[in-house]
């Protein structure tokens, strides 16, 4: 098959991504530290065995050397052999020691001449080499030439009963016998070591496979997602503790995407709800205009009057839909400076005094102490306007508001107390929900969008601060915020 360049250049960056995934992976890990476990004390094992064996083998042919040497010297010393170095015997027995061991014997006298060499070699030199100096001294040596492979052993030729010595024995044997062993034993041990690493990589192979294979499963799972979920995208991964984590780290994310959606499109079809009611009146009362021939005046007057209040109302959920879409936006949005909190709550009431006073509302503002806090002025104004507007409009004729405002060194605390009309007790954890309103048409009545108090909820919490309510039906209502003094930027 002939490939393009172009598909050789892409089947290559393939290949190389692949490599790269695959040394990346947790399988490749497992396989690489499984085999590194099993097959480095095998070599370990391996080399001190070999090493061990060439020791001892060395060091039993130099004792055996050295007891026969010592054997042979005594026959030496008794045969006289120093002075008549033509006994037949002793030749035949030093012929026959070297032919055993595959070795050359020597003797050295004490002019340090070789008298004997079974090679016939160097017979009547000189040799003074430092062991057959020592030996003279009376004690036998050994050395282990491994560079050259043979061993040396001297021992001191005895005279008179062990009084003087008179000559040195000197054998030296080749040890390529111990080392060939050691080498077909290499061979044998290396043979094994491979086999065992073919072994390791095999299991390696299989345990990576079993061990990965939960997450494959959770990744699984995941991409499935993106293809939207329902019920069945729930994990239970539960093979390891990780796994069972990683479940239930998901399953949490589901559930939480799962509310986000779901409140998403309630709010959705909660604003087009909303929005359609004005247009409805709206519609109704210009057709039942346009039904009527010659209709009054005053009638025209009396339904456009109602079509404004219509469109007012619109108005009014507009803009508190675009506040709210401004709350939920991220604390970035946020301008934060120092504020006077005295001042600001000062203006609100400013504000709401004459809305409240046309039904004899008495509005009072109590401050413990002076308050300067870092807060986004237009958001927090919005918030705090919205539950003292709430404490106006759900309360009685000639009832009271109370706001006041305290301080330690952490937060800030506005408390907003109404003679109102009170929230029933089930009422009072929805009541932060958009579009919530307790008595519907009593709401829509006074103005109410059902926004207010997301509104508000949403600008305290993007100033890390928490809202509460306490409240008796018939008797007011309570709302009580903190807020720290210094803005919090890191989200808690
Ligand atoms: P609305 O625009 O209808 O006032 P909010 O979100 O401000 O919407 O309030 C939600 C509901 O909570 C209101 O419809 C009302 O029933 C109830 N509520 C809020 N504040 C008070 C209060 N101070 N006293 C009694 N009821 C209240």
């Amino acid at each position: 098959m002939y490939i393009q360049s172009g598909e050789l250049v892409i089947i290559l960056g393939d290949k190389l991504v692949f490599r790269k995934r695959f040394l990346k992976s947790l399988r490749f890990r497992i396989i690489v530290m499984l085999v590194a476990v099993g097959i480095i004390p095998c070599l370990i094992l391996k080399a001190t065995i070999l090493s061990n064996y060439e020791k001892r083998a060395v060091s039993l042919k130099i004792s055996e050397l050295q007891n026969q040497s010592m054997i042979l010297c005594d026959q030496l010393d008794n045969a006289d052999y120093m002075e008549h170095m033509d006994s037949e015997v002793i030749n035949a027995e030093l012929l026959q020691f070297s032919n055993i061991y595959n070795g050359r014997v020597m003797i050295v006298d004490d002019h340090f001449q070789i008298i004997k060499d079974t090679y016939d070699a160097d017979q009547g030199k000189t040799l003074a080499s430092s062991d057959v100096i020592k030996c003279f001294r009376g004690k036998g040596t050994n050395r282990y030439d491994m560079k050259n492979r043979y061993i040396e052993v001297t021992s001191p030729i005895l005279q008179n009963n062990r009084r003087a010595v008179e000559g040195v024995m000197l054998v030296t044997v080749s040890i390529d016998a111990i080392l060939d062993s050691a080498e077909i034993l290499e061979g044998k041990a290396n043979l094994v070591a491979i086999t065992v690493f073919i072994l390791l990589i095999g299991i390696a192979v299989l345990i990576a496979a079993v061990l990965v294979r939960p997450f494959g499963r959770i990744s699984r799972a995941i991409e499935g997602v993106t293809e939207g979920y329902d019920e069945s995208c729930n994990l239970h991964e539960n093979a390891y503790t990780e796994t069972e984590l990683i479940s239930d780290a998901f399953n949490k994310m589901i559930g939480r995407q799962k509310v986000v959606d779901d409140s998403r499109q309630e709010f959705v079809s909660n604003v087009s709800h909303e929005l359609k009611t004005p247009l409805t009146s709206m519609k109704v009362l210009a057709d039942s205009l346009l039904a009527q021939e010659d209709v009054p005046v005053e009638y025209y007057k009396e339904f456009m009057g109602d079509i404004a209040e219509e469109i007012e109302r619109e108005n009014k959920i507009i803009n508190d839909l675009l506040s709210l879409v401004k709350m939920d936006k991220t604390a970035s949005g946020l301008n934060i400076k120092p504020e006077n909190i005295n001042e600001l709550l000062e203006r609100i009431l400013k504000r709401l005094r004459p809305i409240a006073a046309t039904r004899n509302i008495e509005v009072v503002f109590e401050s413990f102490r002076p308050v300067t806090a870092e807060v986004d002025e237009v958001k927090l104004s919005l918030a705090f306007s919205n539950l003292v507007e709430n404490a106006i409009k759900y309360n009685i004729d000639e009832g009271f508001v109370h706001v006041s405002l305290n301080a330690d060194h952490k937060y800030f605390y506005v408390k907003v107390v109404d003679s109102g009309i009170g929230i029933p007790e089930e009422a009072q954890d929805h009541i932060f929900e958009r579009f919530y309103r307790v008595d519907k048409s009593h709401s829509r009545k006074i103005g109410g969008t059902g926004l207010g108090l997301a509104i508000t909820r949403n600008a305290i919490v993007m100033h890390r601060g928490a809202i509460k309510v306490y409240s008796k039906p018939g008797e007011g209502t309570t709302f009580t915020v903190r807020i720290p003094l210094m803005y919090i930027t890191q989200k808690s």
